[in-house]
């Protein structure tokens, strides 16, 4: 009967001994790691050379950013709440631009690589769509194809970031003649939209599209 004890007593010994060996084994500097090499590829480089040379020094633009870093959930309820940011944790927006001052995220562009849809990216678009609709981020999609072309990017993005100077770009009220201001949409569908607004309101109700006019005749 002693004998027994003494061999599970070593036993146990020699079991916390190996366990104690493996947790050591595991130590962060037996993990080696290789670069992975680009953070972007060539088509998302692509596109992010083109955004960049579109926003200017009016915006900055981000890749691969964590929906985690710009949503938090709204959920009134614990289970809710973890449901909700585990639906996000794992998923990144392509790029977002943001303000160049508060770094406060304007714009999400969502890359369409031209691949058929699969069941994945179509969750993937599900969720961003949803995401942005929830959390009022406007999403634009743009295709590898429209990439290079910054003209276009520049329009897309003209209606969410300041990409033009008001003092630059004065424009004229098509129906009396007044100066136009710019406002930015608080309500409704395109709220944070901006646009022209004739300055004469409420008198003259003429408003007009925030595009931007290029000299450059790209896109
Ligand atoms: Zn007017």
């Amino acid at each position: 009967m002693e004998n027994i004890f003494i061999v599970v007593v070593i036993l146990v010994v020699f079991f916390i001994f190996v366990q104690k060996r493996l947790v050591k084994d595991e130590s962060i500097k037996d993990s080696a790691y290789k670069r992975k090499g680009p953070l972007l590829n060539m088509q998302e480089t692509a596109i992010y050379n083109a955004l960049v040379s579109a926003v200017g020094v009016h915006g900055v633009v981000m890749s691969k950013v964590n929906l985690s870093n710009v949503l938090a959930p709204v959920a009134t309820d614990k289970k809710g709440w973890f449901v909700a940011n585990n639906r996000i944790a794992k998923s990144y927006f392509d790029f977002v631009i943001c303000d160049p001052r508060t770094l406060e995220v304007r714009v999400a562009i969502e890359l369409d690589n031209g691949r058929e849809l699969d069941k994945g990216k179509v969750e993937r678009q599900k969720l961003l769509m949803h995401v942005c609709k929830s959390a009022n981020i406007p999403l634009i999609g743009t295709s590898i194809k429209h990439s290079y072309q910054v003209g276009r990017l520049r329009r897309l993005l003209a209606a969410h970031i300041d990409l033009i100077e008001p003092s630059k770009e004065v424009r004229f009220c098509k129906k009396c003649g007044s100066p136009m201001v710019i406002k930015v949409a608080n309500q409704g569908d395109f709220k944070g939209r901006r646009f022209f607004t004739c300055s004469r309101q409420p008198q003259c109700t003429y408003t007009e599209n925030y595009n931007v006019v290029f000299d450059e005749g790209e896109g």
